[in-house]
């Protein structure tokens, strides 16, 4: 089973490199290329595929709504992201998710995902007009809820490979920047985004990784903003003046997002103005109280302001100049009496419904006013009051005069032209992909790019044109753990018994790790075991004969405690005439360990060897010569010895400490730790005056 591992974010500095192969990497706009509308971006790279967004497009109705899913087979989509609620961005996952062959997963955020469904079952009810139109039904939707799964800002998932995570966008509740990563190639793709903090929410982040592809919308093209105080200065007075002279001052907004946005705005400014608290402010939204209820229940992922106005315990979004508009009948029944007052309506681009009627019925009046404050898509009664006409032409044949004054300042939070361009240039990008926007502004964007950034591939594709970008070999690796610090310093920590001096380690996502041996428990979610090999034979002669025979091998033998130890690695006992040779497994100690064992049983096979070796003769006489000489120097040091010839055994007491020597063995045993190492020294101090080269 291939192993999983979850490497640390690397540390600055810390890429060592190594050599793999390099890939193609292919981003696909379905919808949203050279377009604002039906967001749709595909990601193909390793033989993962990764969707981002699924949107419908506002100008158009029925099928021709849809994203061009008939470019790709939906079967081969891995993940699918959606980044916030906006029809544009999620309109079409109930047809996705449920009417094609897609199989894979799809995540969205906690407060994306009930203002969806509300927003589909909305668009439902509203395409069942006409039942050719209908591009999902509320099973499909229902279907679909369960297929969803929720993810929080920061959150690290991984799927077929594929590592995701989501970083705050602004722009509506929940809306979410998704950056993935295959195989160590980061993309991040921003959806909506802005980096301008307003009344009830927080801005967008800058990720603090380097990306290797943006994918970044430019629906406001080369344009900036105003700033946030002049233009709210600017609406408010707008609103004043058409509702002072007894006008009717129609906001289309989005149900949704935007418009609490404006009604923080206009409720702040009713409370500064007394003489405007006679006039009423009417949010229209069938949804009205379902937005409350999901504003209260994300407040956490509002604006400090928001946040700070709850931990007051008051309700940020209990409005005291704001009520909800009766229904169509009696608001048009009362509205004529009604004089002046300020009605937000859906929807934002006056396609059809609420804000629809009350245009048609307002327009006429030159005492009113249309304040647009979302952007307008092209295709829209919107985008076409942007030419300033004198009358628009309805589906119907009708004609509508507009007399009344038409203004358009935004406050629907996408980013603008120096917000991206800093964007650009904190994450370090190489490749920029622009989506989100009309054809013309988005390619005065790449140019304004370009000259800026001259190194800076952009690339602004149309619907259903792939950019095929050539990844570089990847032969990166995050340096994790103390070696970090060896790598920065130049330092070089020795290799490990097996040779060892670091780990390369990929995971299931391609993503490598490079660590010192030791800290691969912590570092990966990989475990180590250390084998512990054990031999055990007959074995005739004294330990110090194989001792002897093993110096012919190797240097570093060592005799103490009764125990024989070879390179430090391997051990071996002698008990009962049973040779006990221990050692922990690695390549060279199994060959040292091999080493013994071979030359124990030649010896044993063979007692003509030891002879050969050094003589066993030699050796036993050196060895009772030793033992003579070891007798004297411990009587003269300690006093009376109780001796053993036979068993080559010594028992004295220094000052109430029993010792006891075995001789054949070395074994000192003796509580006083000081003691016995006096003795030791006494062994080896005898050993070497007897031997020239000493034998241990
Ligand atoms: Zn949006």
């Amino acid at each position: 089973m291939a192993p999983t591992v979850q490497v640390s974010a690397p540390a600055a500095g810390t890429t060592r490199r190594i050599e793999v192969d390099g890939d193609v990497l292919e981003i696909t706009p379905l919808g949203s290329g050279a377009e604002v509308g039906r967001s749709c971006v595909v990601i193909r790279f390793r033989g993962k595929v990764v969707m981002f967004d699924c949107g419908v497009h506002p100008a158009h109705s029925g099928m021709s709504c849809l994203p061009y899913f008939d470019h790709i087979n939906p079967a081969e989509v891995d993940l699918l992201l959606i980044t916030h609620f906006h029809l544009d961005h999620s309109g079409a996952v109930p047809y996705f998710v449920n009417r094609t062959e897609f199989k894979g997963k799809v995540f969205m955020t906690h407060p994306t995902r009930p203002i969806c469904r509300m927003l589909w079952h909305d668009y439902a009810r509203v395409s069942k007009i006409a039942a050719e139109d209908q591009i999902f039904s509320t099973a499909d939707i229902n279907q679909s809820m369960e297929k969803i799964e929720l993810i929080d800002y920061h959150e690290e998932r991984q799927f077929r490979g594929i590592k995701f995570s989501c970083y705050r966008a602004g722009h509506v509740l929940g809306a979410a920047m998704f950056m993935i990563n295959i195989g160590g190639i980061r993309v991040l793709y921003t959806g909506d985004y802005s980096r301008e903090e307003d009344r009830h929410l927080p801005q967008a982040e800058i990720p603090n990784v380097r990306v290797h592809v943006l994918i970044v919308e430019s629906t406001y093209g080369v344009m900036n903003h105003e700033p946030r105080e002049q233009r709210e200065h600017r609406f408010t007075n707008s609103v004043h003046q058409i509702v002072r002279q007894g006008g009717k001052c129609l906001l289309p907004v989005f149900a949704l997002g935007r418009a609490q946005e404006l009604l923080l705005i206009l409720e702040d400014y009713w409370e500064r103005n007394s003489d405007l608290h006679e006039i009423p402010i009417y949010y229209n939204s069938p949804m009205a109280n379902k937005c409350l209820r999901i504003f209260e229940t994300y407040t956490n992922m509002c604006s400090d302001m928001v946040q700070e106005q709850a931990n007051r315990c008051n309700n940020p979004w209990v409005l005291k100049y704001i009520q909800n508009m009766p229904d169509r009948h009696t608001f048009a029944r009362e509205e004529a009496e009604m004089g002046a007052c300020v009605v937000l309506a859906a929807p934002g681009m006056l396609q059809s419904g609420a804000s629809r009627e009350l245009f048609e019925s307002w327009a006429p009046d030159k005492k009113n006013g249309i304040i647009m404050t979302g952007y307008s898509v092209n295709g829209t009664l919107a985008h076409e009051l942007k030419a300033d006409p004198e009358t628009v032409s309805l589906a119907d044949g009708r004609k509508v005069n507009v007399k009344a004054t038409i203004k358009f300042m935004s406050f629907s939070a996408h980013s603008d032209y120096n917000q991206t361009s800093e964007f650009i240039r904190r994450l370090k990008a190489n490749v920029v992909v622009l989506v989100h926007g009309e054809e013309h502004e988005m390619n005065r964007m790449r140019n304004k790019l370009k000259d800026e950034y001259p190194d800076l591939n952009v690339t602004a594709p149309q619907n259903c044109q792939t950019v095929a970008l050539r990844v570089p070999p990847d032969r990166s690796a995050d340096a994790v753990g103390p070696i970090v610090e060896e790598l920065m310093l130049g330092v070089k920590k020795g290799k490990t018994d097996a040779g060892v001096s670091a780990l390369l380690v990929e995971d299931t996502t391609g993503s490598r790790a490079l660590l010192r041996p030791e800290d691969l428990i912590s570092f990966t979610q990989l475990t180590t075991c250390q084998v512990e090999q054990c031999q055990r034979f007959a074995f005739q002669h004294s330990l110090a004969v194989l001792g002897r025979a093993m110096m012919d091998i190797y240097d570093e033998v060592e005799v103490e405690d009764g125990c024989l130890s070879i390179c430090g690695s391997v051990q071996v006992m002698l008990q009962d005439q049973v040779l006990c040779i221990t050692w922990d497994s690695s390549p060279i100690n199994d060959v040292i360990a091999d080493s013994v064992s071979l030359t124990a049983i030649e010896l044993t096979k063979s007692p003509s060897a030891i002879h050969a070796l050094r003589g066993e003769d030699a050796v036993q006489a050196g060895e009772e010569r030793l033992f003579k000489v070891l007798c004297t120097y411990l009587q003269q040091e300690f006093g009376r010895l109780d001796l053993d010839e036979v068993k080559q055994t010594m028992s004295f007491e220094v000052d109430g400490s029993k010792v006891h020597v075995d001789f054949a063995t070395r074994n000192v045993d003796c509580k006083d730790d000081d003691l016995k190492g006096r003795i030791r020294t006494a062994l080896r101090r005898c050993e070497r005056s007897l031997r020239p080269i000493p034998p241990f």
